[in-house]
C-alpha cells in the first residue's frame, strides 16, 4: 500500500517535472517565434510607409507641373497664344488643346518634339490615342490620366475639361515625359545611400520582373530572409509600381546576428531551468534517501540502546539478590555491566555529538596538541574491549611527529570509532595495525584491519550518515551508521580527510589525515 502510495507519488513527480519543463520549452518557442515575426512584419510595414512615401512625393511632384497648365486662369485664346512660354519649363513632352469634338484647336500644340516628327507625332496621337482617353463626360476641371502602350511604347497623359468664357468644353492633354521622368526624376527620390541597406526599384505592375528603373546593380528578387514590398503608383504612372528590397547581404549578417543572440539566450535560460529542475530531482532524491536512513537509524539506536540496557538490568538485578555462585562470580557480573555502561556512554555520546554536528553547532576547541599523545590515550581506552574480542594490535607512532593543532577530544573520538569498527566488523582478522607517519605535510593515522572488508560499491557511501553496508545489515551486529560520518566531520574540520581502500576478504585500511 504505503510502496503503491510512494510509486505514484515519484511518478507525480517525475511527470511535473517534465511538464515545467516542456512548458519553459514551448515558452522559449514561442518567444522566439513571436519576436522574429513581429521583427519582420515591422520592418516589412516600415517599408511599405517608405515606398507610399515615395510614390505621394512623386506623384506630387508630377501634379504640380500638370497644374500649371490645367489650372491656367487665362481664357482659351491667350492660352493657346502663351502656350510655349507657359510650356518652357514643365517636364511635359507634347501639350494639346481640343475642341468639344476632341478636334484640335488651332495653334493648340506645343511639343519638344521637333519639326517633321512633331507633325506625325500628332497626327498619329489625334488618330490613335485620342479614342482612347476617357474626355467625353469628365466634370470639368478634374484631372485625369491614362498610362497605356500604344504602338509598342509606354505613354502617360493627363487631362482635364475645361469650360471657355462661352460655357464651351475644350480639353487640355499633356504627354508627360516620361524619359525624363526616368532618368532625372526617379534618381532624385530613390538615393541609394552606401549605408542604407534598402534598394529601390521601379518595375511593371504585372510583371514585376520588367524592370523600369533601379538604384543598384545588385539582383532584382530580394534574397533569402530579406524582405521586398511593392507599392503601386495611383494618379501617374499606374502600370507601374515601386519596389522596396533589402540588401541581402546586410541583411542576412543582421538576421544570424540576431538568431545567434536570441539562441544563446533561450539556450542558456533552458540551461538554467535544467540544471534547476536537476539539482531539484537531486536534492528530492538525497532527501528521501536521508529520510529512509534517518528511520533505519533510530531503531537502530534504540535497538543499541535497549540491548546494553537490558544485559546491565539483568545483572544488577542477579547482584542485588544475591544470586551469584561467588565473589568471582560477582566480579564477572560487575565487570559485564561495567562494559556495557561503558559502551552505551559511548553510544550517547556519538549521538550527542553528531546532533551537534547535524545542527551547525560550532563544537570543535583547536589547541596545539602532540597527535601521537592522543592516538595512544584512544588505543589504550579501547584496549579492553580488544582484549574480549581476542584481538591483539600493533601500533606504530613517529616520535618526532610536530604538534599541531586540533580537537584533543574529537580526534580521539575518531580514532576510537575507527579502533571500534575494526573490534565489531573485523574480529576474525584477530588483529589490528595502528600507525601514525608523518608524509609531505600531513600526519597520516592508518587503521588496518583484516577482516572481510568492504564492497567497493560501498566505500563511498559508508561514510554518509545513517549508512551501514548491505553485508552488515543482516548480522547482530550493532551500529547506528553515524560512526564514520562522524570521522570523516572531524577530519574535515581539522582541514583533512578519510579515505577508505579495501579489498573484499582482505581487511579494510582506513587513512585519516591532518595538514601539518
Ligand atoms: P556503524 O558501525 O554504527 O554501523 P559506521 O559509520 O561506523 O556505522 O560504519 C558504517 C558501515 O561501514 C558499517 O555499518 C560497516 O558496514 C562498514 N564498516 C566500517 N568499518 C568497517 C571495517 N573495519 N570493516 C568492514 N566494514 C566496516
Amino acid at each position: 500500500m504505503a510502496g503503491l502510495r510512494r510509486v505514484r507519488r515519484l511518478i507525480l513527480v517525475n511527470a511535473l517535472i517534465f511538464a515545467v519543463l516542456a512548458a519553459a520549452v514551448a515558452l522559449a518557442y514561442y518567444a522566439f517565434s513571436f519576436v522574429s515575426n513581429e521583427t519582420s512584419r515591422y520592418r516589412e510595414r516600415a517599408m511599405r510607409d517608405l515606398a507610399a512615401e515615395k510614390i505621394f512625393n512623386i506623384e506630387a511632384s508630377i501634379l504640380r507641373e500638370d497644374q500649371k497648365l490645367f489650372g491656367s486662369p487665362l481664357p482659351l485664346e491667350t492660352f493657346i497664344a502663351r502656350l510655349p512660354e507657359l510650356t518652357k519649363d514643365l517636364g511635359v513632352m507634347s501639350v494639346f488643346v481640343l475642341d468639344e469634338q476632341r478636334k484640335l484647336i488651332t495653334g493648340g500644340y506645343y511639343s519638344a518634339r521637333l519639326g517633321q516628327e512633331g507633325t506625325s507625332f500628332r497626327d498619329w496621337f489625334l488618330k490613335a490615342v485620342v479614342p482612347d482617353l476617357p474626355l467625353a463626360g469628365r466634370t470639368p476641371e478634374t484631372r485625369g490620366h491614362r498610362h497605356a502602350i500604344w504602338g509598342g511604347k509606354p505613354y502617360l497623359f493627363s487631362f482635364v475639361k475645361k469650360l471657355s468664357v462661352d460655357k464651351k468644353p475644350y480639353y487640355i492633354v499633356i504627354e508627360e515625359h516620361l524619359p525624363n521622368l526616368v532618368a532625372f526624376v526617379f534618381p532624385q527620390y530613390f538615393q541609394n545611400f552606401e549605408e542604407s541597406n534598402r534598394i529601390y526599384q521601379v518595375v511593371d505592375r504585372t510583371d514585376p520582373h520588367v524592370v523600369i528603373y533601379t538604384d543598384t546593380g545588385l539582383p532584382i528578387e530580394p534574397g533569402e530572409g530579406a524582405i521586398g514590398v511593392l507599392e503601386p503608383f495611383v494618379e501617374t504612372v499606374d502600370m507601374w509600381q515601386v519596389r522596396v528590397s533589402e540588401r541581402n547581404e546586410q541583411v542576412r549578417n543582421e538576421m544570424a546576428r540576431k538568431r545567434l543572440i536570441d539562441s544563446l539566450l533561450i539556450g542558456g535560460a533552458v540551461a538554467v531551468m535544467l540544471s534547476g529542475l536537476l539539482v531539484l530531482a537531486l536534492a528530492i532524491r538525497r532527501e528521501r534517501r536521508a529520510n529512509e536512513l534517518k528511520s533505519e537509524f533510530i531503531s537502530n539506536v534504540s535497538h543499541e540502546l535497549k540491548t546494553p540496557l537490558s544485559i546491565i538490568s539483568m545483572f544488577g538485578e542477579m547482584l542485588a539478590n544475591g544470586r551469584t555462585k561467588g565473589p568471582e562470580q560477582s566480579h564477572e557480573y560487575a565487570e559485564i555491566i561495567w562494559r556495557e555502561s561503558v559502551r552505551l556512554g559511548r553510544l550517547i555520546d556519538n549521538v550527542l555529538d553528531f546532533a551537534k554536528i547535524e545542527r551547525g553547532m560550532g563544537v570543535y576547541e583547536f589547541a596545539e596538541t602532540d597527535v601521537g599523545e592522543v592516538v595512544e590515550r584512544a588505543v589504550d581506552l579501547v584496549g579492553r574491549r580488544l582484549t574480549t574480542a581476542e584481538m591483539s594490535i600493533d601500533v606504530d607512532i613517529d616520535p618526532d611527529l610536530p604538534h599541531v593543532k586540533l580537537d584533543a577530544n574529537a580526534f580521539t573520538l575518531a580514532v576510537m570509532n575507527l579502533i571500534d569498527n575494526a573490534i565489531k566488523y573485523a574480529a576474525d582478522g584477530k588483529k589490528v595495525v595502528v600507525k601514525l607517519t608523518r608524509q609531505g605535510d600531513r600526519i597520516v593515522l592508518v587503521v588496518r584491519d583484516f577482516g572481510p572488508g568492504i564492497d567497493p560499491e560501498e566505500q563511498e557511501q559508508i561514510f554518509e550518515r545513517f549508512y551501514r553496508a548491505r553485508a552488515v545489515r543482516l548480522k547482530p551486529i550493532r551500529g547506528s551508521g553515524i560512526g564514520l560520518a562522524l570521522v570523516r566531520h572531524i577530519a574535515r574540520a581539522h582541514h583533512g580527510d578519510v579515505t577508505v581502500t579495501s579489498t573484499p576478504g582482505n581487511g579494510s585500511t582506513f587513512q585519516l589525515w591532518l595538514p601539518i
